[in-house]
């Protein structure tokens, strides 16, 4: 074999960057991002490495991507594909074009439901595919825990395995054909062995190659290449005789697809794939085996795999322990356990028939009577139940990485596959290496194939690079040992490319470093990953590389809690503000991002709304997080904070808080966005329109003094164009109306003071309810009134500088970014309201973006123990009343009402804070009313966001993703129900033509069922 030796393109700034921009922008329809921002959020994975990119291309088409890859070769530019970016060992950072498939390569093609296949483009994600294919009931079975987020082209490209891969097999299973394109522009469809006769000459050339060195390499292929199903380094050279337990095809047969798969876009690029799918199991029965020790669990695992489940996974007491600290997962997990396990291994059963898994499952516990254990079987038979289990294993490792300090888990010898007889011994063992380096590892998933998920905690700023390679040394000694392999799940990428040699041996790394020249013999396609590999542990390519500088800054909110250290063994932390970090804690949040990439997720929750409409890396928590990381270390010049890139990448952030809930790591980019607008207004100060939106608490006792001229602009012909041509207002939108009826003006809301001392509720009455909905206000007093309460109404202290101003939470300031006008408005609220909550009484408000800030913001704006104190006392009124419910206080007359239906769109911040099952759980107090919750993200209107001019299309986007279609959907006796003011606004504002919709307050439905009120 005389192919010519590739050596790994290094690119040279500055040699042809813009020219290449300039090429490819002239030539392709996708967007060319060249910038040092777009380059930044593109040089990161969820590995712990960081490469610029020479740039990135999002291609709108195959076609462009043709082009781009012509382009690259004459300008001998790398190419890098990339789906989500989710990889764990740095497969997608690489000096190279990056081509990101990810936003509109997503197209599912052919369908055969009757012969079980798909094909589809590589940008297609996981769970789009098996939404599509779940009313045929089908679905793709390589169940990654990222499925929310992984590209079908990325799962190939790293031969992905799924938690059910013990029944179904990894990628290279489930992989039919792929149609790529060679780095030199050849195009052909790879697959079956029998159906390539008709190939281009150059891929027959390629397969004749391959074919000489799989029969010159058999024997060393059989020496060498692991036998375990779990085996994804490398290439798959055993395509001609397969190594794996499982073979590669049904009938023993060649496909020479199976080459791409875990080729890390080494080969080729992926334009299309032909899939194997496989029907949804009718039934399904878990059961969760509690277990004293972790050392038994693993002893049992080769046994339960003889039950033939499809599915065994491991969750450890520190896993089980973190996620007893979510309230989301409490319950669930507590359900899973007798007792106090140290491990509980999840085994699955499936079957057409409902008794078939029943029945192993009562195999199962008869087993584990056998082995020592009766009574350790939690039997789960409900499908809501073992869903609710699987998700939370699911985000096993997300829980993790949301540890504080520099210490993280680091993923590098994560997937190592043992043969089940030495899984107890190898737990042992690298748990004693642990304890040698001073670090420890949380144990957890694919029991059933010998692939235990452990990251050791490590400081990669400092010694962390050094105990990376020694720990590594160790493990691989026990791996080949036991004749495991290095890499079962995550392939090679960055930090084990280098170990491929050690795996495999010197012939075969010789033989693939072959294969990659006959594919690409430029060496352009994703140099350095699998052959030719750098060392892992080259600081140099690290996200903290030695040097990595955070640059000062004096931060307007606190972070000093971000600002610690954790001990790598026992997890304390240090005492907030200790951690070292010279922007005060704010860097040190914004690098909690790890680039998992789950804010990517489209289809639940709220995270990411602005993704979601643009699907651009730009407009992703993600995105944002690296650019503020970037900007905090200098990487995009001096004063970046208050540079256009940032600004361009939080400008569609709506503040929704979803990430706040939804990012594993707690990521909470709607804070990030109020420091670092702060930051930018001390350098740029604040348009006229921001300003004025963000004083309107200080005008509003103006303009409700005269709420006719006020409101001019929604009423006088031609002033919404005004509107918007001075102010950048949407002259397509109407704004909130004012009122001369103010809520607090009202003389029927009591001043008396003396009252107030006696009152057990205090009602803080926000300026958007004060000013434009006072009848909400009215609403609460009247259920509060029912309900038995004394209600005071909070004003500012007589010591005010303005005591006549009604309070304000400051929300309209911090959007703004003025910080220092929102802590002064804080300061009265809290001046306000202290005594009260001292004298033992709950703080009540009904706009959940103003009463949420008190139990948020308040806590980061310098207020001492007065905010936590407000805070803990602080609820929005269905969280009260469900509150008194739960102590047997509450007794509120309702009666029916007419509608016998409720539709609850939840505000945002609701959902951030677990108060949207507050407010199902009053309404559904009113007798014969059915409440249905939407699954919605954000509505798009977000405070002042929808009313931007320049917001006008992505706000109605949001809006579109599912409120109001299912708005529109309801029967017009169907009441709608929103907290939000925006929300609601939104909903009246987009449904004026079709429909017109007028969304309520649940106080206000409260209200109308209170007995005797119709
Ligand atoms: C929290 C977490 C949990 C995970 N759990 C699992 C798990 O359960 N099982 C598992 O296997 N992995 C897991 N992973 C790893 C990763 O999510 C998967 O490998 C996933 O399939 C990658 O998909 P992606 O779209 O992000 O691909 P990317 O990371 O974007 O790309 C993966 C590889 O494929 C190549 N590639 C992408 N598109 C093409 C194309 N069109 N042509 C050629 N090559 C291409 C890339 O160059 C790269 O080498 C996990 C990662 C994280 C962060
Ligand atoms: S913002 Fe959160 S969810 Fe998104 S990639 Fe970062 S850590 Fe993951
Ligand atoms: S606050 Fe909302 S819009 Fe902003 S990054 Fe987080 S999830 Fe996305």
């Amino acid at each position: 074999m005389s192919a010519p030796v590739a050596q790994p393109l290094v690119f040279h700034p500055g040699r042809s960057r813009g020219d290449l921009a300039a090429r490819l922008s002239r030539a392709v329809e996708g967007d060319v991002l060249f910038d040092a921002a777009a380059r930044g959020r593109y040089a990161t994975d969820a590995s712990i490495y960081q490469i610029d990119p020479v740039g990135v291309l999002v291609p709108k088409s195959a076609d462009d991507v043709r082009t781009a890859i012509a382009i690259c070769r004459e300008h001998e530019v790398p190419v890098l594909p990339r789906g989500a970016g989710s990889s764990q060992c740095g497969q997608t950072v690489g000096a190279a074009l990056v081509i990101d498939h990810s936003k509109h390569l997503s197209r599912i093609g052919a369908f055969d439901r009757a012969a079980m296949t798909v094909d589809v483009e590589p940008g297609v994600v996981l769970d789009q595919l098996n939404a599509f294919l779940k009313p045929h009931g089908l679905w793709f079975p390589v169940d990654v825990s990222t499925s929310a987020q992984a590209t079908l082209g990325g799962m190939a490209g790293n031969n992905s395995c799924g938690s059910r891969s013990i029944a179904y097999g990894n990628m290279v299973h489930n992989v039919l054909a792929i149609d790529a394109i060679l780095s030199d522009g050849t195009e052909a469809r790879f697959g079956p062995e029998r159906e390539m006769d008709g190939a281009p000459r150059r891929v027959g050339e390629l397969l004749r190659g391959l074919r000489a060195i799989g029969a010159r390499e058999h024997e060393e292929i059989e020496r060498n290449v692991p036998k375990v199903l779990r085996r994804v380094g490398g290439y798959n050279i055993d395509v001609c005789c397969a190594q794996s337990e499982r073979p590669y095809t049904a009938d023993g047969s060649v496909n020479f697809a199976h080459l791409l798969v875990g080729s890390e876009g080494t080969l080729a690029w992926t334009r299309e794939l032909t899939l194997k799918l496989a029907p949804v199991p009718a039934h399904r029965a878990l059961g969760v085996v509690n277990f004293p020790t972790l050392r038994k669990a693993m002893e049992c695992a080769r046994h339960l795999v003889g039950l033939g489940p499809s599915a065994v996974e491991l969750v450890d007491r520190t896993m089980i322990g973190l996620a007893r600290d979510n309230p989301a997962f409490r319950p669930v997990v507590d359900r899973a356990l007798i007792g106090e396990p140290d491990a509980i291994l999840l085994v699955e059963f499936i079957g057409e028939t409902r008794d078939g898994p029943i029945g192993r499952l009562r195999d199962l516990v008869a087993l584990m009577g056998d082995l020592g254990l009766p009574g350790s079987v939690v039997e789960m038979t409900d499908t809501g139940a073992q869903k609710a289990l699987w998700e939370m294993r699911k985000a096993g490792l997300n829980i993790m990485m949301s540890l504080k300090g520099d210490g993280k888990p680091v993923s590098f010898i994560e997937d190592c596959a043992v043969p089940l007889e030495h899984l107890a011994e190898y737990v042992d063992r690298l748990t004693q290496v642990f304890d040698k380096h001073g670090t420890r590892g949380t144990w957890y998933a694919h029991a059933s194939v010998g692939t235990l998920h452990v990251r050791p905690i490590l400081d990669m700023r400092r010694d962390g690079a050094a105990k990376m390679r020694a720990i590594a040394e160790e493990a691989s000694a026990m791996v080949r040992e036991y004749k495991g392999a290095f890499s079962g799940e995550h392939g090679d990428g960055l930090v084990r490319s280098e170990w491929v040699g050690w795996q495999f041996g010197p012939r075969l790394s010789r033989a693939f470093e072959e294969i990659k020249d006959l594919f690409d013999p430029a060496g352009l396609m994703n140099p350095g990953k699998i052959v030719r590999g750098t060392r892992m542990d080259d600081a140099s390519l690290f996200r903290f590389p030695p040097g990595h500088r955070t640059q000062a800054l004096a931060t307007a909110l606190d972070w000093s809690a971000w600002n610690v250290q954790s001990d790598p063994v026992d997890g304390t932390l240090t005492p907030p503000g200790t951690g070292g970090d010279p922007a005060g804690g704010f860097a040190k949040a914004v690098e909690m991002c790890n680039n998992n990439g789950h804010c990517r997720k489209f289809d639940a929750g709220t995270m990411c709304p602005s993704y979601r409409v643009t699907r651009d890396e730009e407009h992703l928590t993600r995105g944002r997080a690296n650019t503020l990381r970037l900007a905090l270390s200098g990487r995009l010049g001096a004063n970046a904070l208050a540079s256009e890139s940032v600004r361009a990448a939080l400008e569609l952030c709506v503040s929704c808080k979803g990430c706040r809930r939804e990012c594993p790591t707690g990521v909470d980019m709607a804070k990030m966005k109020i420091e670092a607008l702060y930051q930018r207004r001390r350098t740029h100060g604040l348009p006229f329109r921001d300003r004025l939106i963000a004083h309107l608490p200080r005008w509003a006792p103006w303009a409700a003094r005269v709420p006719w001229l006020a409101n001019l602009r929604n009423t006088l012909p031609g002033a919404a164009k005004l509107s918007e041509v001075w102010l950048g207002l949407s002259a397509r939108r109407s704004l909130p109306a004012w009122r001369r009826d103010t809520f607090l003006r009202d003389a029927a809301v009591s001043r008396d003071d003396a009252a107030s001392a006696s009152a057990d509720v205090v009602l803080f009455a926000d300026t958007f309810t004060n000013y434009f909905e006072p009848e909400n206000a009215h609403a609460a007093l009247a259920v509060l009134g029912a309900a038995g309460h004394r209600v005071h109404v909070a004003r500012a202290v007589e010591a005010d500088a303005e005591p006549s101003r009604p309070l304000c939470c400051g929300r309209t300031y911090l959007a703004a970014g003025l910080v220092d006008e929102a802590k002064s408005e804080a300061r009265r609220v809290v001046a306000a309201l202290l005594p009260h909550v001292e004298r033992g009484a709950a703080i009540i408000g009904l706009e959940p973006s103003c009463l949420l800030s008190l139990r948020d913001e308040f806590l980061v704006m310098g207020l001492g123990d007065a905010a936590q104190r407000l805070s803990d006392n602080a609820f929005l009124i269905e969280e009260f009343l469900a509150r008194e419910h739960r102590a047997g206080r509450l007794a509120l007359p309702l009666a029916a009402l007419p509608q016998k239906r409720a539709l609850l769109h939840a505000h945002c911040h609701q959902k951030a804070f677990d108060a949207v099952t507050a407010t199902q759980t009053v309404l559904g107090f009113i007798p014969g009313l059915a409440v249905e919750l939407i699954e919605t993200s954000c509505c798009g209107m977000a405070g002042s966001f929808g009313y931007d001019a320049a917001h006008y299309d992505v706000s109605v986007k949001m809006a579109e993703l599912a409120l109001l279609p299912a708005v529109r959907a309801a029967a017009p006796d169907t009441l709608i129900v929103a907290d939000g003011t925006s929300c609601r606004h939104q909903i009246a504002d987009l449904t004026r033509v079709d429909g017109n919709r007028e969304a309520v307050h649940a106080i206000r439905v409260l209200e109308s069922a209170l007995a005797g009120a119709h």
